[in-house]
């Protein structure tokens, strides 16, 4: 059986970034990414500005510790398409960070 749930690796980092959200981060969670214009604009400044550094991944992709209600519909984790449920990690290739499930980001898609 492949691992499928939380590692102990991915537990300590979604703590590191629980304590910096915590902290006062000041992230970009507004404007959401409503057009694929948008997502194209902070997906290619995810790409050019935050490969390896986390702290500009959640500020560029606007992370919050709890869920951004957007026109009465709720944009956790959770319910995102790059969610894995058992992992608790956010399979966004520009990402690829262990989240919360009530946590969540500009990206947010269903
Ligand atoms: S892309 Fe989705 S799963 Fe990843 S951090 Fe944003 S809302 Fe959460």
């Amino acid at each position: 059986m492949p691992q499928t749930g939380s590692t102990p690796g991915d537990d300590a980092l979604r703590k590191t970034i629980a304590e910096k959200l915590a902290g006062g981060l000041q992230t970009e969670a507004f404007p959401r990414a409503e057009t694929s214009e948008m997502v194209n604009e902070i997906v290619g400044r995810l790409r050019a500005e935050a490969v390896g550094d986390l702290d500009k991944k959640l500020i560029i992709g606007g992370f919050t510790d709890h869920t951004i209600e957007i026109d009465d519909i709720e944009q956790p984790c959770e319910t995102c398409m790059y969610y894995l449920v058992h992992r608790k990690f956010c399979e966004l290739p520009e990402l690829m960070l262990p989240v919360e499930p009530e946590w969540s980001c500009r990206l947010w898609r269903i």
